[in-house]
């Protein structure tokens, strides 16, 4: 599930990750902020919160990222609201755009040479650029929305 909070922060949706024993937190959170609850976890889909339809969960059912997110996509109607890399994959804040001139001391020359568009998290500070990594991520992301 680590992989697929991931693939949907490189979409652009703010995902929080859970990682184990904390039911009662996550749902907690979940109600709060209108969360959908995305989980490999039956008991959770038993609760009487999710079975009175006050909180939204999806079971997945694979353990394939590509299939886990094809299953979002399908179950949420996420295509066509999709904005990549708008959030920090790291800490799910939303990134800001920078200049060249704001990031030349922070990224290595190489990049600098090749890279005109940037955006930085304003949480960790960690600067992405549209490189090889970046391209190749958006072929698979466009494979994942078309099917
Ligand atoms: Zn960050």
């Amino acid at each position: 599930m680590g992989k697929l909070a991931k693939w949907l922060r490189i979409m652009g949706f703010d995902t929080l990750f859970f990682n184990g024993s904390d039911d009662s937190g996550m749902i907690a959170i979940a109600l709060a902020e209108d969360r959908v609850i995305l989980t490999r976890d039956t008991q959770i889909m038993k609760r009487r919160v999710v079975t009175s339809g006050r909180l939204k969960a999806i079971l997945i059912q694979s353990d394939k990222p590509e299939l886990q997110m094809q299953q979002v996509i399908d179950s949420l109607n996420l295509d066509c609201q999709f904005k990549p890399f708008s959030i920090c994959l790291e800490c799910n804040q939303p990134l800001v755009e920078r200049s060249e001139q704001q990031v030349k001391d922070l990224v290595p020359s190489y990049v600098f040479k090749t890279q005109s568009q940037y955006m930085e998290c304003p949480a960790c500070r960690r600067i992405y650029w549209r490189g090889t990594h970046w391209q190749a991520m958006t072929k698979k992301l466009e494979k994942f929305i078309k099917g």
